[in-house]
């Protein structure tokens, strides 16, 4: 049977799952209903099922004979927005983050899709096991957005219990497309990523007294206005990088001077040439910036990298790249496919590319479909 009639034939069904999969989400690390379904869908095409494997991660694995391993991933995590979109399936489902807080719940990124497309691709390549050979690996992963999913999956034996894959596939829905179009492209195409929590210390005092304090209030706005320059007069102008500083809270009142202010940082680079700059001249910056306002030696601000959170760029395989982009125009006709742009969101899908000391050759692509 051709893969179109049978896309044609289960495309009810899918929307019915897309619908359902949207009007249920959870949040990273809750995904317990969701994998669960996608499980028994995998189930349902024949498909050998491991449930919890980093948390609420599966692990469906199709075997045909001898051959290359493939890794289709799909994440599975919605996020802690409340829908407002007022369609038919909209999600009315309310949860505490991981704050303590009510909030709503909503597949705001896509992942819902995505699920629904990586049971679509089940369904099909267990009814044409007469056209390819060797073995596909299902992965539901969680915890996308946590940007944690990934590596607790790897940690959890995903590629000892079953396998390192020859190639890994992912995709995610990318609203700036046209309708119907899927882009990729070869080489990096998502940013790598860390955070940073700056602690800026200083003296405190009474706010109409400042020579007798060190003001971490003035010493931070100072070191965020520096550190707009690493980006803009220590990068090429041809290299993408960013430094955002996006949270800074101090002080209590307006006549006390604090005695320390905090800011979260975030930055973006695609190798580890910018990775290493940024850190360096943040750590430079909020030293100096201190001592040139006499901040003593035992006050300089404390910079703490979270490696934990850390991911590395998103870099596309050439060859791989270009098999997903002659596949896109065999099957659906070159006017469906688009160059993908790079984009300065990270995805802990980079984290499968440099698993192994070797790498796994991966393609991140990009798609925008009819749904909703
Ligand atoms: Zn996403």
């Amino acid at each position: 049977m051709d893969f179109k009639n049978i896309v044609q034939d289960e495309l009810g069904n899918l929307v019915e799952l897309y619908k359902h999969l949207h009007a249920n989400p959870e949040l990273s690390c809750n995904e317990k209903s969701t994998s669960a379904t996608i499980a028994d869908q995998l189930e349902k095409c024949d498909i050998d099922v491991t449930r919890g494997l980093g948390g609420y991660g599966i692990v469906g694995v199709l075997r045909n004979g001898d051959g290359p391993t493939l890794m289709l991933r799909a994440d599975m995590d919605a996020l802690p927005i409340m829908e407002d979109s007022g369609v038919m399936y909209a999600s009315k489902v309310k949860a505490k983050d991981s704050s303590g807080n009510n909030v709503g719940v909503m597949h705001a990124c896509g992942h819902d899709v995505h699920m629904t497309s990586l049971v679509g691709a089940a369904k099909v390549l267990s009814k044409i096991k007469d056209s390819w050979n060797g073995t596909i690996l299902f992965v539901g992963q969680p915890a996308e957005e946590s940007m944690s999913g990934a590596k607790e999956m790897i940690r959890d034996g995903l590629f000892e219990k079953f396998g390192q894959p020859d190639c890994c596939l992912a995709t995610h829905v990318f609203p700036k497309l046209e309708a119907g179009k899927v882009a990729v492209r070869s080489g990096p195409v998502m940013a790598g990523t860390y955070q940073l929590k700056i602690t800026v210390r200083g003296v405190g005092g009474h706010g109409a007294i400042p020579q007798e304090s060190r003001d971490p209030i003035v010493l931070a706005a100072r070191i965020v206005t520096s550190l707009q320059t690493i980006v803009s007069r220590e990068f090429s102008p041809l290299t993408p990088a960013v430094v955002t500083v996006g949270s800074i809270h101090g002080g209590t009142r307006a006549n006390i001077i604090p005695d320390k202010v905090e800011m979260e940082v975030t930055a973006r680079f695609f190798d580890s040439d910018g990775r290493n700059r940024i850190y360096e001249s943040i750590k430079r910056i909020c030293r100096y910036e201190a001592m040139a306002m006499d901040i003593p030696e035992n006050l300089l601000p404390i910079v703490e990298l979270d490696e934990e959170g850390e991911l590395p760029a998103t870099i596309n395989d050439q060859k791989l790249s270009e098999t997903v982009k002659d596949s896109i125009c065999e099957a659906l006709g070159e006017n469906c496919f688009s160059e993908a742009e790079m984009v300065m969101g990270s995805e802990d899908f980079s984290i499968f590319r440099t698993a192994v000391p070797d790498g796994i050759p991966c393609c991140l692509f990009f798609y925008r479909s009819n749904f909703g």
